[in-house]
């Protein structure tokens, strides 16, 4: 739909996300006007643009659009007022009661008591989902697969920024154990911290190069021979990355959990990404298999 409204400036780019929040319910209240069976299932919140999902039993033609536009249209010149209110879960519930669509996504998840915000991770639940025949890729139930060989080069840029956050964690390790005295030595040449650097910068070493190793073979092999390489480093580098954002942790003391070092942060989110890349296990499981079968054991 052709925008009515330029906006420019600062002052007027503030006011942008609740002008789209704002069109995307007229685009909902318009839709129900001329099509009183549809159902909403997903409106904002918006990132660009507006959108609201509906499920109608015909898909919408050009000419319901234009009328769309036009019952919109209608709306905004009937100056309707906006009113934003804030509602506990309970009273959100009463209000959607009539939309199972809505209830069934209205539950944000949290990680680590974090909403993810602004986007998030809600809890949906799907019904008679239909894909059409020319949407679906590589075939019925090859969905796991495609997306595996999809998801390579995504998961291994995981792998270099999870890299560069065990450096992070290295170099705050290093400084708070040379800065801090404790029993009236640093802490870092008390116990065995020394090695703990040690051991740190042997593995963010050691994982540099698997990441290499799995990049190049994606180059040479393609996405789909270069798996067992990448599911190597998923299943090495978030968890040996935790291990050092853990130990840098242990070594400011009660600071390292505090808003004082972005150091509990960067273990919350590299403690998700073993789950979010798929469980450790999966990726053991592959690497773990294609060695049994090295030897046609498998
Ligand atoms: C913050 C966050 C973001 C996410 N983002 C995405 C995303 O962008 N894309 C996406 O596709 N998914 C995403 N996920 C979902 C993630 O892929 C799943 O949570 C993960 O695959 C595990 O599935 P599950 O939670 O259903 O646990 P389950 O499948 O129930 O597994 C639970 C546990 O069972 C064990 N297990 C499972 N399989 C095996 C096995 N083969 N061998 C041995 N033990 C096993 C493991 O210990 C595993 O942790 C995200 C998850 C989180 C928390």
């Amino acid at each position: 739909m052709s925008p009515k409204l330029e906006l420019t400036g600062e002052e007027l780019a503030k006011y942008r996300d609740n002008m789209r929040h704002s069109a995307a319910h007229v685009l909902a209240e318009a839709v129900v006007k001329l099509h009183p069976e549809a159902k909403l299932t997903i409106g904002p919140p918006i990132e660009d643009g507006f959108y609201y999902d509906f499920d109608v039993e015909q898909p919408f033609t050009p000419e319901d659009l234009k009328a769309i536009e036009k019952e919109m249209g209608r709306s905004i010149r009937g100056n309707s007022e906006f009113i934003e209110r804030e509602v506990t879960r309970e009273e959100a519930l009463e209000q959607i009661k009539d939309n199972p669509y809505k209830v069934e996504i209205l539950e944000g998840m949290q990680v680590f008591g974090h909403d993810h915000a602004p986007r998030g991770h809600m809890h949906i639940k799907f019904n008679n989902v239909r894909v059409p025949k020319e949407n679906i890729l590589l075939g019925v139930g090859r969905g796991f697969e495609i997306s595996q060989v999809r998801l390579g080069p995504g998961r291994i840029h995981h792998c270099m920024r999870s890299i560069g956050k065990a450096e992070k964690a290295l170099e705050l390790m290093v400084k708070r154990g040379a800065s801090r005295e404790a029993f009236g030595k640093p802490l870092i040449k008390l116990g065995k911290n020394l090695e703990v650097v040690s051991r740190a910068r042997i593995e963010i070493n050691a994982m540099r190069l698997a990441v290499l190793q799995a990049a190049k073979a994606m180059d040479v092999l393609g996405n789909k021979e270069a798996r067992v390489y990448v599911s190597a480093v998923k299943a090495m580098v978030p968890e040996k990355v935790c291990e050092i954002i853990d130990a840098a942790i242990q070594i400011h003391g009660a600071a390292g959990i505090s808003q004082w070092t972005p150091l509990a942060d960067l273990y919350t989110d590299m403690r998700h990404l073993r789950f979010a890349d798929g469980p450790d296990e999966v990726h053991h499981m592959v690497v773990g298999r294609a060695e049994v079968q090295k030897y046609g054991l498998w």
